[in-house]
């Protein structure tokens, strides 16, 4: 009887020390030297090219928390490459058909957005990493929004019509610096609003049902996948 407890012992000291090393990855996640974390790497991963968009109120507690910093390792990362290739293919989609996208709204609380250029030849899609609003200035208007994670309302939001945002030029991986006006300007202003955990209804003077935006909407699945981990 004792000697099977002691090989029982002997047999469950390295079982228990590998479930501790497993323990420690998961809860140190980024910390432990590579790039996102464990649950953000596997969302990265696993997403359709066309990611699932959080929405209130069930992902209230990732759209409410203030985003990292992308450090170093994750802005040279085929993790974020990958990421970055699926938000845009996911703000341009019919199903969202949007014109800006922040990261937590596919689940990754990092500072990463995607902003329409209305205002550059051709209305191009531009990358902003780690963005920052230097200052915002000029007449506030109060214009028409709405928010791919707030469906499906609308609102009239006052917004400054000028912006000079700083940021990492994902291809140089240089900060750079730009002044932008009008529309485009209202838009950085709303997505950098989200890597900050506040919503275009958190500063909306009105907010109301779009109903052409739900008849929209009907017509495609937004369930959140069954493999989707769960916020920590
Ligand atoms: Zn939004």
């Amino acid at each position: 009887m004792k000697s099977g407890i002691r090989r029982v012992n002997r047999m469950l000291v390295p079982v228990l020390l590998a479930m501790a090393v497993a323990f420690l990855a998961v809860v140190l996640g980024n910390r432990s030297g590579r790039p996102f974390t464990v649950r953000e790497r596997r969302i990265i991963r696993q997403s359709d090219s066309v990611m699932y968009v959080t929405v209130l109120p069930e992902d209230s507690v990732i759209l409410r928390r203030r985003s990292a910093e992308l450090t170093p390792a994750e802005v040279s990362s085929p993790e974020l490459e990958t990421l970055l290739a699926k938000m845009l293919s996911t703000v341009r989609s019919p199903k969202q058909d949007g014109v800006g996208i922040a990261a937590p709204q596919v689940g990754i609380g990092r500072r990463a957005v995607w902003v329409q250029r209305f205002d550059l030849p051709g209305e191009p899609f531009r990358c902003y990493l780690n963005p920052h609003l230097d200052s915002l200035y000029g007449e506030v208007t109060h214009g028409p929004e709405g928010c791919l994670s707030v469906p499906p309302l609308r609102g009239y939001v006052p917004r400054y019509s000028s912006v000079i945002v700083s940021y990492l030029d994902p291809s140089s991986l240089r900060t750079l610096r730009d002044t932008v006006h009008g529309y485009t300007a209202i838009i950085f202003q709303h997505e950098c609003d989200h890597l900050d955990g506040i919503l275009y209804i958190d500063r909306a003077d009105t907010v109301f049902v779009s109903e052409s935006w739900a008849a929209e909407r009907k017509a495609y699945d937004y369930r959140r996948p069954s493999w989707y981990p769960r916020v920590r």
